[in-house]
Order: structure tokens, then sequence, then C-alpha cells
């Protein structure tokens, strides 16, 4: 059989389905990709209004992930790039922090803020020493613990902990309390440190567009939501039925697959917010950290303080919440009014759009970097795919996407027949 002629369906246009799809198309395969909303993206995607770019909540790229710089063109996607530290906001005052190492000219900021003990500003520097030689297997194979946990054992004060790992790291993490496994920890601080976080000029959708548009004998099907997979046999919830060789399950699987039902992933939740402002009470790229335990907000960013490819009237200000709430968006938005004025000094911000992301994160334990080509095989013709094998990021669900599709061709390869589709 040619391989054109091979039936693979992905079911999910996010990375992880992107990136799939194009590893069987460099091998000469031509996937249907079917998903459920109208777009691709997946958590990576941005909207358009009043002209201003609003990210489905606030995400960065990190530029050290291996996968992304293996299969994204960072100079096509005109990165913007957000300086290597924060402002924290403390009773009321802020301070600026950073990696004085990269950004001298937060070497006395740093030195003399009153974030942390002398002795932290050391360990941070110990820290930095040890992630950079620490390879990226050997943090998934270290024991596991929870990030603060982590940051007590490795001798940091509570004080440096509430100030900044914890609103710095929530914001990362999308949870409060750095629950979260210390090998995500590491995997990000070193990421970090070896790179940059960056914005596409037109919004983190842009990402997921360069994927799509890299596509070229890909089809799409889009406004199809699955409803369930068995072997050889796709079931959309309008009950049409596709028959094929090969599924790639690239979003998590146990809703669509009969005996995955039990193994439910369990989600990390977030409400970013958006507003627009008059003026920039930051004006460098750089996040604002609110350390204040009370304040609901956790982090905030003037989209308008890097190169935005569309720019509304006014400045553009995220705010991102992670602690768990009950407030009716009403509530939600004079609460994190209140807290801007409060906290940051930021009076006169005018409410534009509140993204409540339910699904934002998986929750897991014993996290991944990658997986095998053969792990990602579920039964004959169903592979798995997405963030949720592995850990929650844009480096993990290309993994997981290009392992998934090796796997298929693998299976071909080995001389693997397909039962004719009657
Ligand atoms: C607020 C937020 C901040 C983040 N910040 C960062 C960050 O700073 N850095 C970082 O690296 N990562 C970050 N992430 C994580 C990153 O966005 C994800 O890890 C990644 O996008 C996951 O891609 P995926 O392909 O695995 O899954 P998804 O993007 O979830 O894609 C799954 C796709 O499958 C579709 N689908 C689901 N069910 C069905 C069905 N039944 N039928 C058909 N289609 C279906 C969905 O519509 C979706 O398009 C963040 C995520 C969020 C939400």
């Amino acid at each position: 059989m040619k391989k054109s002629a091979y039936k693979i369906h992905i079911i999910g246009a996010g990375v992880s389905g992107l990136i799939a799809a194009q590893i069987l198309e460099n091998h000469g395969y031509r996937p249907i990709i079917i998903e459920a909303s109208n777009s691709v993206g997946g958590r990576v995607k941005t909207d358009l209004i009043n002209e201003y770019q609003l990210d489905h909540g606030f995400q960065v790229l990190l530029t050290s992930y291996p996968a992304a710089q293996k299969y994204l063109n960072y100079d096509a996607l005109e990165l913007q790039e957000l300086l290597p530290g924060a402002i924290i906001f403390k009773n009321g005052k802020p301070q600026t922090i950073g990696d004085p190492l990269r950004t001298i000219s937060f070497l006395l900021p740093t030195l003399f803020s009153n974030v942390g003990s002398f002795s932290d500003k050391i360990k941070i520097v110990k820290l930095n020493a040890l992630l950079k030689k620490k390879s990226l297997p050997e943090i998934f194979k270290a024991d596991e613990k929870s990030t603060l946990q982590y940051l007590k054992d490795f001798g940091f004060s509570d004080d440096i902990i509430q100030t900044f790992f914890k609103p710095f790291f929530s914001g990362i993490f999308l949870e409060a309390n750095l629950e979260t496994s210390s090998r995500m920890f590491e995997f990000v601080y070193k990421m970090f440190g070896d790179g940059l976080a960056v914005i596409p000029k037109n919004g983190i959708q842009e990402i997921s567009n360069q994927l799509k548009n890299n596509l070229k004998t890909t089809q799409f099907q889009f406004n199809s939501p699955v409803k369930e997979v068995k072997n050889n046999q796709i079931i959309l919830q309008d009950g049409t039925l596709f028959k094929n060789h090969f599924t790639i399950i690239a979003t998590e699987a146990n809703n669509l697959v009969a005996n995955l039902k039990s193994q439910e992933t369990e989600w990390k939740s977030c409400d970013t917010l958006y507003f627009e402002t008059k003026s920039k009470s930051i004006q460098q790229p750089i996040i604002g950290l609110i350390a204040d335990e009370k304040s609901l907000i956790n982090n905030i960013f003037y989209h308008t303080s890097t190169k935005t490819a569309s720019k509304g009237t006014q400045e553009l200000l995220s705010v991102t919440i992670v602690k768990e709430h009950n407030l009716e968006e009403a509530q939600l938005i004079k609460k994190v009014t209140a807290d801007l004025k409060k906290y940051c000094s930021i009076s006169e911000a005018t409410f534009l759009k509140r993204y409540q992301i339910k699904k934002a994160l998986p929750k897991l334990n014993n996290l991944q970097y990658e997986i095998s080509s053969t792990e990602t095989k579920l039964t004959s013709s169903i592979f798995l795919a997405g963030d949720v094998l592995l850990n929650g990021s844009l480096n993990a669900a290309m993994i997981s996407g290009e392992r998934a599709a090796m796997a298929i061709i693998q299976t071909l390869e080995d001389g693997f027949i397909v039962d004719e589709l009657s």
C-alpha cells in the first residue's frame, strides 16, 4: 500500500497533534486531524479584541526548550523577550529582582533589595550552578517531593519563599501552594536559566499557526468533537463513524477509550483577566508578582511593554489568578480591580475580558521528560500523545506528538499488515 493511502487520524489540533501530523507528513503519510473546536492551537490561542492581542491565559515560550528549538522557527515568530527577573509588590512597594549574571542592570537592585537574606542570594547562585550542570534526564530521574519542600530542604528562608518563589512559580505551575513536583521546578528553573522567556509578536497563538502552516498534506476537520475511539474506528458526537488504520489521541484519552474511563486526569485551573489602562506602572517587559498573601492576584504583565503586532489605543494588562475562589464574574472583577489598586497602585483599569481556564495544566505525579515511542501505544491501532502523558509544558506536548507519530511509522516499517478498510 502507498504511504499516502494509510488512513491515520489525529484527535486534537493542539501543539501535540500538530507535531504528530508534521512527523507523519515528513515520512510521506497524510494524516487527518479531527478537532472539536473551530481552529488549531488547543490551549495555545490568542483572540483579537478591540485590536488587543489576548492570549488564552498568560503564557510564555522558554527558548531553551529542546523540542521547541527543533520544531519552531524562532526568527519567523518575531519573539519578544521578557527580562529575566520580576518586580515584586510587597507592602505596597515595588522592588526589582533579577538574574544579575544576565542583566547587569539588575545587579544593584537585586543585591540591595529586601527580598531574601544575603544567604538566600548565595543559595540562588548555588542553585543556578547546580541546575546548569544537571542534565534533563537526571532531573526527571531524581526523587520527587513538593517544590515547597525542595526549597526548604535547599535552605531558602521562609521570606524568599513567600516573597519570590511562591508567586513566581505559582504563576507557572498554576497552583498557589507549590505542591507541584520538584522535577518540574528543576526543569523550569533550568530552562529559565538556559534561555529566555518570550512571546511571539503576534501573540502566543503564532506558535500554533506556524506549526499549522508548516503542514502541507494534512487535512483538518474542525467542529468535530469525538465521542469514542475503538480499534480502527472513531465515532463523533454526532454519530458519524470513521474507519481507519491508526488513531493518535492528542488530548486526554480517558473520556474517549472505554478501558481508560477509570483513569481520569485531574486539572489545575486559573483565571486570566485583561484590562486596558491609560499608562503602564511597569515600563519594562518584566513580570509583576504580588507577594502579599491576602492578594487574590498572583501576577501581572503589561503585554504592551513588548512589541505586539496589533495594538489597541491604550496599554494592555493581564492579571493571573491561581488561588481557588468561588466569586461570580462581577465580584471577581471588583476584587481584582481593588487588589490592583491596593497592592500595585494601579487605578483606572478598565476590564476587557476574562479567560476562565478550567483545564489549564494537568495535575500529575511521577513527571516525565519524555516517553518512548512504544510507550505511546495503547492498542495495535490507538496511540497516545499530549502533555498529560509527561508534564504540563509546550516542550512535553511536542515530544509526545513526535513519539506517537514515530510509533506508527515504526510499526509500519516493521512490516505490520493493516486490514483493508471496508
Ligand atoms: C494558562 C496557561 C498557561 C500556560 N503557560 C505555559 C507556559 O508558560 N509555558 C509552557 O511551556 N506551557 C504553558 N502552558 C501549557 C501548554 O499550553 C500545554 O502544555 C500545551 O499547549 C498542551 O498541548 P496539547 O496538544 O497536549 O493539548 P491541548 O492544547 O489541550 O490540545 C488538545 C486539543 O484536542 C481537542 N480535543 C479535546 N477533546 C476532543 C475531542 N473529544 N474531539 C476532538 N478534539 C478534541 C481540543 O479542542 C484541543 O484543541 C500553559 C497552559 C495554560 C492553559
